[in-house]
């Protein structure tokens, strides 16, 4: 490949930069050229990661505890001249190997599939026509327009720039943003003063400009940085941190209870070499293997679905975390409405009193006019841009086609009124001027904003305020976002705008709530979700929209105004509650949205928090979920973010929460069910040597069971699509370990009830069917095998119903069954392995005790977990 960056574009002049690029301001690369770039420079992608080789998986496997004790039975077996016991425990060696190899390819394939799902786009100019490409392919040359959210994807030289500010903390540490220009600066200054440069990994706090690629991929700044540094590590989860702490544990306690068999063995005197194998076999089949590699799959398999139905997680952790999630936080313009406004109402100045009037009824009102002028000179979007499809913020666009309606277009408006300044919406503001040239002196000024900024600033009377204020929370009480406009006269560009206004009237927009967005508030409130609105709108509207949408239930309800926040840590107890209990939070600041996900988060809530906006990134870092919006959102906001919605929509935040719960979920069944498994065979060699009836297993007929059991079934649940009812149930804590006291003992009960069944059927072979030796073991064997084939049942959750639940409706649960049912009849009728196993088919009386005995942990777990439902009820 050849090395993409241009040496030292900053101390050149842009224009330089552009021939040396051979490039053009205006028209950018040719597609034909960027391709051929594409291929010469490589893709746009920083420090590859390697893809772990097969290999590496392979050799890693080897290198486990469960493989040495293996190979240590194995030795043990050939030492006592055991070929066969030798030749099979290797096999069960290799068979290990193999299943921790593929399923650990597999996770890590996925894994690095989902790196795929997560890119990012820019946009460019290529034959004169902006598009949206994929950042890999962006290639030197290239042009790319900017503006505030933006994070750029390369190293690019600036050619234009407006009020350009950058936050380049990411890589100089500077935190305050930096203010850029398109001068050329010192060849040796250091990265911090290349103020004519864009560094990818910085991100655009403000201001708007262009700039042209002159460094992709490794030939970043980024890039060489990420080259200094050490390979980053491969974080992990919490969850795996979790799982393999539990793993340790289990492996330690099990090296407890295998020298305990053998010093029980020892003292009721039996043979060496099947003591030290059966505790031996005792260990493997304690220790669950899978554990965290099946927790990965379960994760991975969870970040597909979600992708699937539009939510994009940037962290595997955060599947975790937001199954806990107890507050969404949520934005309303977009995510809970449609965001596609339509000007449906307007207020003028009437006698004394202002009167409201559908827009369609006032077109020839000369005062409506004016109003409509507002809404088509005071505004950045345009309706038609070249004859294409209308550009800009969804609320400027509906004032444009309201405007239109009148026969008032924003071109024709332009040539009778040329605008000559601009001061930009700004959030502490709410408003926003335009100033135009006229007929008369000086300028004409526009301006459109929240209500109660423009009342402020407009030359009236307080009693006249008031009758306005009255008329605002009128139409806001229907649902209606509400702009007021207002208009003025400056003798100069520089004056304020906001000064000695007359006001001209208000807009009112509808924008319709999302479909599916009751729905989902709804199923927020069963699950035990807490839905709270927190928007830059005003209160009436905001309230209006929630109680349409169930957020508040008591049409009494009160939003809270941003400006009545506090810092969390001077409130008191009082004053927490009302925060806890309000559900409508309106003309809230990003910062302010900070401190309330701190104040939650202080509750021991744990908080999904929407936003959009580059201010919105500290919160949404913050939040225990970040969510950013895919199609509305800024890049910076959707880097904070953890999960990304590519729909925008309120309802796939739920859907991802559910997600979020049902993988938790399966990873417990799964290792509920592992380890009452193991549990159950741990009881029942170390009741039977003591008891000195023989063993009812035997060692090679343990690695057998656990290879299947511990395998197919187990990775089925931690796969499964979930129950319903998670969604029925209040959010667990976040603090709640994976295996609480419930799951504990239902561990420790499953295990002692499959032991007993396998005791008491091992006692049936011997006394009542008259059985002995291979013939008893073989009837307590696969009892215990089919047992555990039918415990999977046991796994559904206590809510859902017998037949019809998350396990039942699990294809990949009666998948692993089919295989598993296989195996053991191909243990039993094959001869070879058969013998190996030491079984002998059983007769019919055999097979109804197999049945009977194996069975009865399947019935009695039913009844247990009827009975319990019944007994919440
Ligand atoms: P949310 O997205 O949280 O539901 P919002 O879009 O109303 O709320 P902001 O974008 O913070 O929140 O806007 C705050 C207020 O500023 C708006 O309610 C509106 O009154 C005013 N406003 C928004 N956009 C413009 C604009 N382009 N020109 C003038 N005023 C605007």
């Amino acid at each position: 490949m050849k090395d993409s960056s241009v040496p030292h574009p900053w101390s050149a002049e842009a224009e330089d930069v552009l021939s040396r690029l051979q490039t053009d301001s205006d028209q950018g690369l040719s597609q034909s050229e960027a391709d051929k770039r594409l291929q010469e420079y490589g893709p746009n992608r920083p420090l590859q990661k390697q893809a772990k080789p097969a290999l590496t998986i392979f050799v890693e496997q080897w290198k486990n505890l469960i493989v040495g004790m293996l190979a240590a039975a194995a030795l043990v077996s050939f030492g006592f001249g055991q070929a066969l016991e030798g030749v099979a425990v290797c096999m069960a060696l290799l068979v290990n190997v193999a299943i921790g190899f593929f399923t650990e390819l597999r996770a890590t394939r996925s894994m690095e599939a989902l790196v795929e799902i997560t890119k990012t786009e820019s946009l460019v100019l290529r034959d004169g026509h902006q598009q949206s490409i994929l950042s890999d392919n962006l290639v030197p040359g290239d042009v790319v327009p900017l503006e505030a959210g933006d994070v750029p994807a390369a190293d690019m030289r600036l050619i234009e720039v407006s009020n350009m500010e950058v936050d380049e903390s990411a890589l100089t540490g500077e935190s305050l943003p930096v203010a850029k220009q398109t001068e050329p600066v010192d060849v040796h200054a250091v990265l911090g003063d290349r103020s004519s440069m864009l560094f990818k990994g910085t991100a655009l706090t403000a201001g708007t400009g262009a700039a042209v690629v002159t460094g992709t991929g490794m030939q970043t700044e980024l890039g060489r940085i990420a080259l200094l540094a050490q390979e980053a590590e491969s974080e992990q989860t919490p969850l795996e941190r979790r799982l393999e702490a539990m793993g340790k544990k289990l492996i330690w306690a099990t090296i407890v209870l295998a020298a305990m068999v053998v010093a029980i063995g020892v003292s009721s005197g039996m043979e060496l070499f099947l003591i030290i194998e059966t505790s031996i076999a005792l260990a493997v089949a304690a220790i669950p293997e899978g554990l965290p590699i099946v927790a990965n799959i379960a994760l991975a398999k969870g970040m597909f679905r979600l992708a699937r139905e539009n939510a994009v997680m940037q962290q595997l952790s955060a599947v975790e975390t937001l199954g806990a999630a107890s507050v969404i936080c949520t934005d309303k313009t977009g995510t809970l409405t449609e965001n596609s406004m339509r000007l449906t109402r307007i207020a003028l100045p009437g006698d004394g009193v202002p009167f409201e009037e559908d827009l369609g009824q006032a077109k020839d009102d000369e005062r409506a006019r004016e109003l409509l002028r507002v809404a088509a000179l005071c505004v950045n979007a345009q309706l038609h841009p070249e004859g294409g499809d209308p550009v800009g913020d969804p609320l400027e666009i509906a004032l444009l086609e309201g405007a239109a309606s009148a026969g008032m277009e924003r071109p024709d408006m332009l040539e009778h009124y040329p605008e000559e300044r601009e001061e930009a919406f700004a959030a502490d503001t709410k408003m926003m001027a335009t100033f135009h040239k006229d007929d008369g002196e000086g300028y004409l000024v526009q301006v459109k904003g929240a209500p109660e900024s423009v009342f402020e600033v407009c030359n009236i009377s307080e009693e006249e305020r008031q009758t306005w204020r009255k008329t605002n929370e009128s139409l806001a009480g229907q649902g209606l976002r509400i702009l007021a406009a207002a208009q003025g006269r400056a003798k100069s560009l520089d004056d304020d705008p906001y000064y000695n206004l007359s006001i001209v009237g208000l807009l009112a927009l509808r924008d319709p709530v999302r479909k599916g967005v009751l729905e989902a508030v709804q199923a927020c409130h069963k699950a035990g979700i807490r839905v709270v609105m927190v928007t830059g709108d005003q209160a009436a509207t905001a309230l209006h929209v929630a109680h349409e949408l169930g957020i508040t239930e008591d049409a009494a309800d009160r939003a809270l105004h941003g400006r009545d926040f506090k810092d969390p840590e001077t409130m008191n107890r009082e004053e927490k509650d009302r925060i806890l209990n309000t559900r409508v939070f309106c003309r809230v600041s990003p910062e302010q949205k900070l401190q309330l996900v701190k104040l939650l988060q202080a509750e021991g809530l744990v908080i999904a928090m929407t936003g959009d906006g580059v201010n919105d990134a500290p919160a949404l870092k913050k939040a225990d979920i970040g969510v950013a919006m895919g199609k509305r959102g800024t890049q910076v906001a959707r880097d904070a973010a953890h999960l990304v919605l590519r729909d925008d929509s309120f309802s796939t935040i739920i859907a991802a929460v559910e997600q979020g719960r049902a993988i938790f979920d399966n990873i417990r069944k799964f290792i509920v069910y592992l380890l009452s498994g193991n549990v159950g065979a741990i009881v029942i060699v170390g009741a039977a040597i003591p008891a000195g009836i023989g063993l009812p297993l035997l060692p090679l007929q343990i690695l057998y069971l656990n290879m299947l059991s511990d395998v197919f079934p187990a990775l089925a649940l931690g796969v499964g699509q979930g129950d319903k009812s998670v969604m029925l149930r209040p959010p667990r804590p976040s603090s709640e370990p994976i295996l609480d006291r419930e799951r504990w003992i239902q561990v420790i009960g499953y295990g002692l009830l499959i032991a007993a069944t396998v005791l008491a059927s091992f006692w049936w072979a011997r006394i009542r069917l008259g059985l002995s030796g291979n013939a008893a073991v073989t009837i307590s064997f696969l009892t215990l095998a089919f047992a555990r084939q039918w415990h999977v049942f046991n796994m559904r959750a206590p809510e859902s119903n017998i037949l019809s639940n998350g396990v039942t409706r699990n294809k990949f649960v009666w998948g692993a069954l089919a295989i598993c049912f296989f195996m053991l009849f191909l243990a039993i009728y094959t001869p070879p392995l058969a013998h190996a196993l030491h079984l002998t088919p059983p007769t019919v009386a055999g097979w109804s005790a197999i049945v009977g005995f194996s069975l009865t942990p399947l019935v009695v777990g039913q009844a247990i977990i009827i009975l319990r439902k019944k007994g919440r009820e």
